[in-house]
């Protein structure tokens, strides 16, 4: 029995090869073009002009080469944070942010899922719950329109929108090892960071993996009492487990962890709370980065003034933590962490790294 092809969403997350295949070209360089054109941003068959025109006409009927559409596009002025609405195929809003940093990097921050099952009370995201998982290709064209909107090329990658990617870890990794390919986006694995809040089978299925990404871990407080309320996934997988985890993927060769701390006034800023992450980093190789939480209505949280976070600066000071503290680019349009709302489908969180090592 012949056995039924199945159609992607869209070309992208295909090789030149597959490309060819699934449209049946009838010359094999037909495919390693369109694939070229894709790279670039080209989406339209009738703007791939080095295609026969029969050729390009009949593509044009056959399928899209891109799956989802931009349907807002807000530019922050001062941080030059570009944020953009995404239609996908089934009328489902996510969004993604183009990022500039001070040395001129460009980085994407890209979401994985529509909503988030994973309710963590400092995100807006974590209040509508998961509506569903999304596919690589509509991973990766969240990228193509970033860089249609970006001035330079961009090469660094976050997967800190909405939704926690290693609980789609397989589109995820699919939508890496395309990012990777050396004939197409080609950015350094070394320049992709999947942030997680915590969930320790995909940090184990990561390790397994050998995929040598950045990993970023979202902790706000080493007290298993407290962050059991803050973020419920504590309630599944504790401190001591996400340790354990985290020690297994630094021997097995995963490099240095973010690990984020979402600074909440009166919450997790005393000389306690930096006294139990200072003991909870013990034989990690990792670097706190402290974010001051956004403010974002109706949440039940509020921003430590500076004042507030100087002191906690002081008290890990003292612990011996290393830390950077993270300015919030993208407030003026809503695209900082934690900020970011998409009509009817609610919100979603978005952060970054400040990293300080660039490596390459
Ligand atoms: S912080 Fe991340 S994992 Fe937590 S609810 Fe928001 S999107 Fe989901």
């Amino acid at each position: 029995m012949e056995q039924e092809k199945k159609i992607p969403l869209s070309l992208y997350g295909l090789s030149a090869e597959d490309i060819n295949e699934l449209l049946e070209l009838p010359k094999a360089f037909y495919g390693r073009q369109i694939y070229a054109w894709l790279i670039k941003g080209v989406t339209s068959f009738d703007e791939m002009t080095n295609l026969p025109k029969y050729e390009r006409e009949r593509l044009q009927a056959l399928m899209p080469s891109i799956s989802s559409s931009t349907v807002t596009t807000s530019e922050a002025d001062e941080s030059g944070a570009t944020k953009m609405g995404i239609s996908l195929y089934d009328g489902s809003i996510v969004e993604c942010v183009l990022l500039v940093d001070k040395k001129g990097r460009h980085t994407a921050c890209l979401s994985s899922q529509v909503g988030c099952a994973m309710g963590c009370t400092f995100c807006r995201t974590g209040t509508m719950g998961l509506v569903r998982n999304i596919a690589a290709e509509e991973i990766i064209e969240q990228y193509v329109h970033l860089i249609r909107v970006s001035k330079q090329p961009i090469t660094h990658i976050v997967y800190m929108g909405m939704g926690e990617p290693l609980a789609n870890i397989a589109a995820v990794t699919r939508s890496i090892r395309f990012f990777h390919q050396e004939q197409g986006f080609n950015i350094s694995l070394r320049r992709i960071t999947i942030s997680t809040c915590g969930i320790v089978p995909g940090i184990l299925k990561l390790t397994e993996q050998k995929l040598p990404v950045k990993l970023a871990v979202s902790l706000v407080i080493a007290d298993n009492k407290i962050r059991d309320r803050i973020m419920p996934v504590n309630q599944k997988w504790d401190l001591n487990e996400l340790k354990r985890a985290l020690l297994h993927y630094q021997r097995l060769g995963g490099k240095r962890i973010t690990i984020e701390y979402c600074l909440l006034h009166n919450t997790n800023t005393d000389e306690e709370a930096a006294k139990k992450l200072a003991a909870y980093l013990k034989n990690l190789d990792a670097l706190v980065n402290l974010i001051p939480w956004n403010p974002a209505e109706d949440m039940p949280w509020e921003t430590p003034s500076d004042e507030e976070v100087d002191r906690f600066l002081h008290f890990l000071d003292r612990w011996n933590v290393k830390y950077t503290l993270r300015r919030s680019r993208g407030r003026e349009i809503n695209g900082a962490c934690g900020q970011l709302a998409v009509p009817l489908n609610k919100g979603m969180e978005y952060d970054f790294l400040d990293d300080e090592e660039d490596e390459d």
